[in-house]
């Protein structure tokens, strides 16, 4: 078995008490049974927070969320009470893994980190080389993989080298794409793409404000803000989305509709940017980061509201 990775991989670090955005608040955070196991063996005063803290009738177990939907072992510092208990070891599944993910074909792994960790957006987006991808781990086997699974890996390739195709603008690569995956994204503006995330789930309200920002600054051109860093960091959010939701296709078949929205996700992380620059006087990278780790955890951390995308790709407008 093969584990690859894109090569920034190794280099993420959880910046714990820094974090604006921590994982550790707003999300139900589920104990697998061997942490479980560990946690019953915990006694004295954190023992006691352990059997308060977790919901063992729900199935699966998860932490009981306290005020503001706080882990309850999330500290005021920002840090984990677990972590500086019982070593960083002790963490249940979810909480050692977060935020990776993993695409699984025949004899082959693929790893990433999500968006929407600022820690791993900032290292993705802020990345001035072309990512490329590792072997992080390998059993010496060769691979065979299905002719289903190659070809996708294959056609992920020749996007991914127009998404990096630096003669070119980024809008233009996108637009390259769209056209290699033989599917224009639907016509409609800014708004109207606005409208239907607004249809979507949505967890937080500063999400909800941005799109409504959309839909009034009704938005039908982009400017691209100047400047290679934006460049680079648009160019990383194409990669990102097709290494992370071409796999999907081969599940769904709709090797097109993932491509494409990989575009639309960039235009609508652009837009969302140029929206916040109109209303705001400026915009800045670290704009750009928050809208994109925002975008990450509404939209791609919910298969629906993948799923209620891909479908938009093919309705009329
Ligand atoms: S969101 Fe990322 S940086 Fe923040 S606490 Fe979680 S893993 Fe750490």
């Amino acid at each position: 078995m093969k584990l690859i990775a894109p090569d920034y991989y190794r280099e993420f670090r959880c910046i714990a008490g820094d974090c604006k955005h921590s994982c550790c608040i707003g999300w139900e955070i589920d104990v697998d049974t061997e942490s479980l196991a560990r946690y019953d063996a915990v006694t004295g005063p954190l023992g006691e927070r352990l059997q308060k803290g977790i919901d063992r009738t729900a199935e699966p177990p998860h932490f009981i969320l306290g005020e503001h939907e706080r882990c309850p072992f999330l500290n005021k510092e920002g840090l984990c009470d677990l972590i500086i208990g019982l070593g960083e070891d002790c963490l249940c599944q979810i909480c050692s893994d977060h935020p990776r993910y993993r695409s699984f074909f025949e004899g082959r792994t693929e790893i990433g980190l999500g968006l929407c960790c600022e820690a791993a957006a900032a290292l993705i987006l802020k990345r001035p080389s072309k990512t490329t991808l590792v072997t992080l781990e390998d059993d010496g086997e060769v691979e065979t993989l299905p002719a289903a699974d190659a070809s996708l890996l294959d056609w992920r390739a020749v996007l991914t080298d127009i998404a990096q195709d630096r003669s070119r603008s980024v809008e233009e690569r996108a637009e390259a794409i769209l056209e290699e995956a033989q599917l224009p994204l639907p016509d409609r503006s800014f708004a109207e793409w606005a409208d239907i995330y607004m249809e979507l789930e949505r967890l937080e309200e500063s999400w909800t404000d941005r799109l409504t920002e959309l839909q009034q600054a009704d938005l039908t051109a982009v400017p691209f803000p100047e400047g290679e860093a934006w460049e680079i960091a648009f160019e990383q959010l194409l990669v990102y989305f097709l290494y992370r939701h071409l796999p999907g296709a081969l599940e769904d078949g709709d090797y097109e509709g993932r491509a494409a929205f990989a575009v639309l996700s960039y235009r609508m992380i652009h837009a969302l940017c140029h929206t916040h620059a109109v209303l705001h006087g400026a915009v800045s990278i670290d704009d750009l980061l928050d809208v994109t780790r925002q975008y990450s955890a509404e939209i791609e951390y919910s298969d629906e509201n993948v799923e209620a995308l891909l479908d938009a790709l093919f309705e009329e407008e």
